[in-house]
């Protein structure tokens, strides 16, 4: 057993601060919780130390992708390297990631199953991953990654993933099943471009016949799996959510359509905004890229607003990949200018996030009976939340129990 005493513990619930916590961990999961005057550490267990420190449970991003480095679209099919020197640089990504106070995180595409069995077996050290693999759209979607010149990967590249196109009904409920074949925790789809997408593929632009829509969803649900969904704006947003997949992804014109945050709320449908990544398409996209992620930017705010007024659940998901890694925090400064309270962000970044994944009962908060991932924090983040980027303030990290990083 072990105890970590001493510090102001944010519980991840949302509930105001405790001083002096004192928590015990016991086979990598947490035993009990309390102020110092409720839970005494047993004689003879080891001690951490953490006073003047803030103890929270490890943060969680809803929507990286921990296997992308580039927009560019031979990086995207995984040729512009060996494939040994990309599977490393995703494994330095991985310990990385967790440095900085990561310790779940769920891929919205392409990262391979391989990567989330090597962080379970402990091969690497990383976040617990739940992974995609691919979006799964109609041809001409997103996932239908052509070249400019109309090129294609010839079969089997791609990183190795499941190429993500279907069409019809039938088509969707197989490429589901070939998904989850290879591995794929939760189903990525898109039903509207976004500011990445091809010229005439707009943030307003549908993708899906319903009928289409429903087959993944239906049929995904039946496996097992949650649908993640990529959506911006118009009757594709709409189209996802009378569907009923179980986050929306980018989200950012809900602010048109009130009634879909009813919806969402009603239904406990998860809203994943994505600001870090338009922050960087408005400055470094491609012409239509900046044009878009300009103009929706003030959409997205309202956004997220509206959905906190509405009661819908917001999650933190940076989108991260295709211009850096290993600040996954910025995201809860972004959404502190956005509007929310730094408690909320934290809420959005551990227990809502866990909720999102399916994952409420094992990771999350800090209570007992979940597993024991939590983080040390030097300083207040309710005061600043910067102070978790990059994890320059993250100086102990606890996964499963395990010391993956002790700089006290
Ligand atoms: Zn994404």
């Amino acid at each position: 057993m072990k105890a970590i005493t001493g510090a102001t513990m944010i519980d991840g619930t949302g509930s105001a601060p405790v001083a002096r916590a004192v928590v015990l961990i016991d086979h990598g999961e947490i035993h009990a919780v309390g102020s110092a005057r409720q839970v005494q550490p047993p004689e003879g267990v080891e001690v951490i130390d953490a006073q003047g420190m803030t103890l929270m449970p490890g943060l969680i991003d809803t929507h990286d992708h921990l296997a992308s480095f580039s927009y560019e679209i031979a990086s995207r099919w995984g040729i512009d390297e060996p494939r040994s020197t990309r599977h490393l640089r995703i494994a330095s990504v991985l310990h990385q990631t967790l440095m900085t106070g990561y310790t779940a995180l769920r891929d919205a595409g392409g990262l391979d199953a391989g990567f989330a069995l090597a962080v379970d077996e402990g091969l690497v050290p990383g976040p617990r991953l739940q992974v995609g693999l691919g979006f799964i759209t109609p041809t001409g979607g997103m996932a239908d990654r052509v070249s400019p010149l109309g090129y294609k990967p010839p079969a089997g590249e791609d990183s190795g993933l499941p190429w993500g196109v279907a069409d019809g009904a039938e088509g969707m409920r197989a490429k589901v099943r070939e998904m989850v074949g290879a591995g794929a925790h939760v189903i990525k789809t898109a039903t509207t471009g976004g500011a990445s997408s091809a010229a005439g593929l707009g943030p307003k632009d549908i993708l899906f016949e319903r009928a289409e829509l429903q087959a993944l969803v239906d049929e995904a649900h039946k496996r097992g799996r949650r649908v993640m969904c990529h959506a911006l704006g118009g009757e594709g947003l709409r189209m996802a959510i009378e569907v009923g997949v179980d986050s929306i992804e980018h989200g950012t014109y809900l602010d048109e359509d009130p009634e879909l945050l009813e919806m969402m709320a009603d239904n406990n449908i998860f809203f994943t905004p994505t600001f870090g990544v338009y922050t960087f398409h408005a400055t470094h996209g491609t012409p239509h890229g900046k044009a878009r992620a300009a103009a929706l930017r003030e959409h997205h705010v309202k956004s997220v607003q509206m959905a906190m007024q509405y009661g819908v659940k917001v999650t933190a998901g940076t989108d991260e990949g295709g211009w850096e890694h290993g600040n996954n925090a910025h995201e809860l400064t972004c959404l502190v200018e956005a509007g929310l309270t730094p408690m909320q962000a934290i809420v959005a970044a551990t227990s809502h996030a866990a909720e999102c994944m399916g994952w409420k009962r094992q990771i999350g908060s800090i209570e007992p009976g979940k597993r024991a991932d939590l983080i040390l924090v030097e300083g207040d983040p309710l005061h600043d939340i910067s102070i978790l980027e990059r994890g320059n303030a993250v100086k102990y990290v606890m996964k499963d129990g395990v010391t993956h990083l002790d700089s006290r």
